[in-house]
């Protein structure tokens, strides 16, 4: 006899970031109803301004590299499904340091984790990894092939679509929205969420997926989750004859290509004259961007003027312990917890296996090491 299919749940999904579209999109495909409510616009958040490297090279532990490569692997997946897309592309990364020890070893903890990473001499640069102009580089670089990027708003774009074909609700300009909860027999559970007009709306389940703003919602519910969201800006040039595919990560400038023959680039040495103001709005050194476009022109082969077009100051999301925080809290059931700073490599995995587990009632093992009780 088969199984009978289970009753469709109603899922309300808080946060129009990637985790949240990507989680709701997963829903709707397994049956659920699903309501998706956020602050402002659906990408107005980190997604909206990311680098997105796609990699799981960073020396991560054993469950969290296999958790990256997971992701890594859904998006070759889309990208396969939509091979003609300009906003994902898998054309490799190239990282080097000032210190070459640090390069050495970066290459020998992924090769020990069986990660594709290979040490190049300099004047074999030009042959792997195009428009980097090898007299910037050090004697010896790591190249790894098996990473990417994606342009998160041409994503969320993408899913947001979906979402509404499915049949998804979409409320955007919600303002700063709270769970609801309510008690039955077995105590206290999520039961819905609020919006900051009053409105209510019920559900079987509720997802946080809130970016930066994720420990704040579910402050308001009681719960304290460790936060060690961090300012970050994003520059986008204007469109620029630039030739490089890879992503750099270099000691001043970290560099993708981007749709429309723009670059994408970011760093952390100027973050202390990136503020963010008590209003919530930020003030930004205005010769940042063009001193971030000075160094990407310095690093591409070729030197093209690279003219910064806009500037994205704001919260990049990172968990206490800057490992991911999903599934479903024990402190409220009905609510699952969707925060991670890899937010774009684990995009499509943490939606599908968060999905997965409020569709199926059954906790994935491999979201395990990165319940929210590990800090209890
Ligand atoms: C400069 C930069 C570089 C990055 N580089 C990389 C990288 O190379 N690789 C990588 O994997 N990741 C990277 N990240 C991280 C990645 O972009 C994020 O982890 C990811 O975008 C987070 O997505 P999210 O859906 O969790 O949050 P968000 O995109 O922030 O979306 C959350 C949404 O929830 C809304 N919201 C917040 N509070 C509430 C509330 N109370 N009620 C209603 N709505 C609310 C917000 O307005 C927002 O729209 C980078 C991030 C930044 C900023």
């Amino acid at each position: 006899m088969s199984q009978a299919p289970l009753p469709p749940a109603s899922v309300a999904v808080l946060g129009g970031g990637v985790l949240g579209l990507s989680t709701a999109v997963q829903l709707l495909r397994g049956g659920a109803d699903v309501l998706l409510v956020t602050e402002a616009e659906v990408d107005s958040g980190a997604s909206g301004r990311s680098l997105s490297w796609l990699n799981a090279g960073g020396g991560y532990g054993e469950d969290y590299y296999r958790l990256r490569m997971s992701g890594i692997d859904r998006y070759r997946t889309l990208l396969a499904q939509h091979p003609g897309i300009d906003w994902l592309a898998f054309d490799g990364g190239l990282y080097w340091d000032d210190d070459p020890f640090t390069v050495v070893e970066r290459h020998n903890a992924q090769s020990r984790q069986g990660y594709d990473a290979r040490m190049l001499e300099r004047e074999d640069v030009p042959g792997f990894v195009p428009g980097v102009d090898p007299g910037v580089l050090p004697h010896r670089v790591l190249a790894n092939p098996g990473e990417g990027w994606v342009s998160l708003p041409h994503l969320v774009r993408h899913l947001a679509e979906e979402f509404t074909l499915r049949g998804g609700t979409l409320i955007e300009h919600a303002g700063l929205c709270t769970v609801t909860r309510g008690a039955d027999d077995d105590g206290v559970r999520a039961r819905g969420l609020r919006t900051a007009g009053g409105e209510e709306y019920a559900a079987d389940a509720v997802v946080v997926a809130c970016g930066a703003g994720t420990p704040a919602v579910l402050a308001a519910a009681g719960i304290d989750l460790p936060d060690a969201s961090d300012p970050a800006m994003l520059v986008i040039s204007e469109p620029v004859e630039h030739g490089l595919r890879a992503v750099l990560n270099t000691p001043r400038i970290s560099l993708r290509p981007h749709p429309g023959g723009r670059l994408a680039m970011d760093s952390t040495w100027y973050l202390d004259r990136v503020q963010r103001r008590g209003d919530g709005g930020w003030d930004v050194d205005p010769e940042v961007p063009a001193e971030l476009a000075a160094e990407a022109s310095r690093v591409l082969a070729g030197h093209p003027e690279v003219v910064p077009q806009s500037w994205h100051p704001g919260l990049k999301p990172v968990p206490g312990d800057g490992e991911p925080v999903l599934g479903e809290l024990d402190a409220l059931p009905g609510c699952w917890a969707v925060f991670t700073h890899s937010g774009a490599t684990l995009g499509l995995i943490a939606g599908e296996l968060v999905a997965g587990e409020i569709l199926t009632g059954r906790r994935h093992p491999v979201l395990d090491p990165f319940r929210a009780e590990r800090f209890r």
